[in-house]
């Protein structure tokens, strides 16, 4: 392959997936004026894992950092927005058998008082309205099926994430980073080459190829081929508290209004999905193969999304649950699936994928690439998977659904990590979580509102008691002014699907 004598760092990313797109993309861009060579190896016949779907915020950020619009990827990609997480059938306690988790919009803050005062008085065990749903913006907004982008004249900022294909979104991220000067090869690895040191000296194709590089990014996906299987960086199993290891995936016909949040229903072993596309529903069952056959699982799932009799063909994936002890080890980085992954609860997966390399690009640019400040990078980048995890194993502490063994099980388990347990302490004994969540520094993955929601969403509060002066608390919030507020806010937003630009587009009407 001929090579660009004055370039000085030769990177090879193995693996075409979202990872490493969103990889290729990052460095093309943030070191456009810098000497590197950036080549992507992927094999046609290998595919990627194509599903993910859904996404946080830090999407968008990546889309604005490498300069690109909206209006462009969105339509290519079959993209809707994202307002947040409806959660559904997870909490049998009355009143609170759903709730959302809404991504943050500036206007919260004259709700989060009212709504954090009220929780600590529900804390206390006195009646007051304290399920999250009434109080944010983005919760009014997925109810009225109204998508996130605001008129003119309202100026507050409201974050929101994206649902996608993503197999289109790899392709589209595909065609940006070649235009930009990324080197694509499409050729299956067979062997690794490796210096004296145990750094990787080049990748070798199937048609004998070697191709060489300085330094190796492994995003080939759970096969881990360069940092797993070559490097042998140990990987940390999370299946101690998080069982889930499979999922059966099905798509369902979109309908003319379309959704704008993620729906996640518990199921007898497991959770649903529900992401709506411009073109299709994505739906999916996450679920624990030790509790459910994949049989099983698969008829569940089509009678949860009316497909029982439909001969639309099901695709079953298997999920590693766990992360790497090091993420960038000898002149490898992983990204993406490679490095670890935590089920799709949350759709986080992205957001970790985009950090990482977010992070890395950052600690090369002070340190270079010999590996001065790796020890620090690895240490933020398991700091993020551990707090992601502990808000997902939270999902299956607080629930309280006990039907089948599955969730009697997760109710059982005490695998908690000290950060959960002093949340859950911090929380009953009615202290002030905010300043817990801050001490402990793990407002980065999620901030005190989100950990609220969860919490009161999921209704882990005390049986109702009498308590002297209860009423002087129960009215210090006034719900109707608040009802009234986030309403008032909600009328700058137009529906989901006319901000899609998608009206009267052949979609099946309701
Ligand atoms: C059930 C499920 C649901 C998910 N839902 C979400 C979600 O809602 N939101 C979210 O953010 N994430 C989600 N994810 C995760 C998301 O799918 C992945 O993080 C994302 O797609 C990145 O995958 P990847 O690029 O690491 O791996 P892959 O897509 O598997 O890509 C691997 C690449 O490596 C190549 N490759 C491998 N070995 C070789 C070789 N020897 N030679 C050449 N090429 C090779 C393959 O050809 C392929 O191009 C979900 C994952 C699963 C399993």
């Amino acid at each position: 392959m001929s090579r660009d004598p004055q370039k000085e760092q030769r990177i090879v990313i193995l693996g075409g997936g979202s990872a490493g797109w969103i990889t290729a993309n990052t460095m093309i861009h943030s070191w456009a004026d810098k000497a590197v060579d950036i080549t992507l190896i992927e094999s046609p016949d290998i595919g990627t894992v194509g599903v993910g779907e859904g996404s946080t915020p830090r999407l968008k950020l990546f889309f604005d950092s490498i300069g690109v619009a909206e209006s462009d990827w969105m339509p290519r990609c079959n993209a809707t927005f994202k307002n947040g997480i409806s959660f559904v059938n997870w909490s049998t306690r009355p009143g609170f058998e759903r709730y959302f988790h809404p991504f943050a919009s500036q206007i919260d803050q004259f709700v989060t008082t009212g709504f954090y005062f009220n929780t600590y008085v529900r804390r206390r065990g006195i009646e007051v309205d304290a399920q999250p749903d009434r109080y944010f913006l983005s919760a009014r907004l997925s109810a009225n099926r109204q998508g996130p982008k605001p008129n003119e004249n309202f100026p507050f900022a409201v974050e929101y994430g994206y649902h996608f294909d993503a197999h289109l979104v790899g392709e589209y991220l595909k065609d940006i980073a070649k235009e930009r000067g990324v080197e694509h090869v499409q050729a299956r690895v067979l062997e690794v080459e490796q210096a004296p040191d145990g750094d990787i000296t080049g990748l070798v194709t199937e048609s004998g190829e070697t191709i060489e590089g300085d330094f190796f990014v492994d995003c080939s996906g759970f096969r881990g081929a360069l940092i797993q299987k070559k490097l042998e960086v140990p990987f940390r199993s999370f299946a101690e508290n998080l069982f889930n290891d499979s999922a059966v995936v099905l798509p369902t016909e979109q309908v003319q209004n379309i959704g704008s949040e993620t729906i996640s229903t518990a199921m007898k072993h497991g959770w649903a999905w529900e992401i709506p596309l411009t073109h299709r529903i994505g739906n999916g069952y996450v679920y624990s193969s030790a509790f459910c056959s994949a049989e099983d699982a698969e008829t569940e799932l089509r009678a949860h999304v009316s497909l029982l009799d439909s001969d639309v063909e099901a695709r079953h994936l298997k999920m590693k649950v766990g992360r790497l002890e090091q993420h960038w080890h000898k002149n490898c980085l992983a990204v993406g699936l490679s490095q670890g992954f935590i089920e799709p609860l949350e759709a986080t997966a992205l957001n970790l994928v985009c950090n990482t390399v977010a992070d890395f690009v950052e600690t090369v640019d002070k340190h270079g690439f010999a590996g001065d400040g790796r020890d620090a990078f690895n240490g933020r980048v398991n700091g993020g998977f551990e707090k992601i995890r502990d808000y997902i194993v939270a999902h299956y502490v607080l629930n309280s659904r006990r039907d089948t063994e599955y969730w009697r099980q997760n109710a059982q388990n005490r695998n908690l990590s000290d950060t959960l347990m002093k949340i859950l302490e911090i929380w009953t004994t009615g202290k002030n979580l905010s300043e817990e969540i801050e001490r402990q520094k793990i407002q980065t993955s999620y901030t005190p509102m989100s950990w609220y929601c969860l919490l009161s969403g999921y209704g882990y509060y005390p049986d109702l008691q009498q308590v002297p002066n209860a009423e002087k608390y129960a009215s210090r919030v006034d719900l109707g002014e608040i009802d009234d507020f986030v309403r008032r806010c909600a009328m700058n937003f137009r529906a989901h699907s006319e901000q899609l630009g998608l009206r009267g587009q052949g979609l099946r009407g309701q």
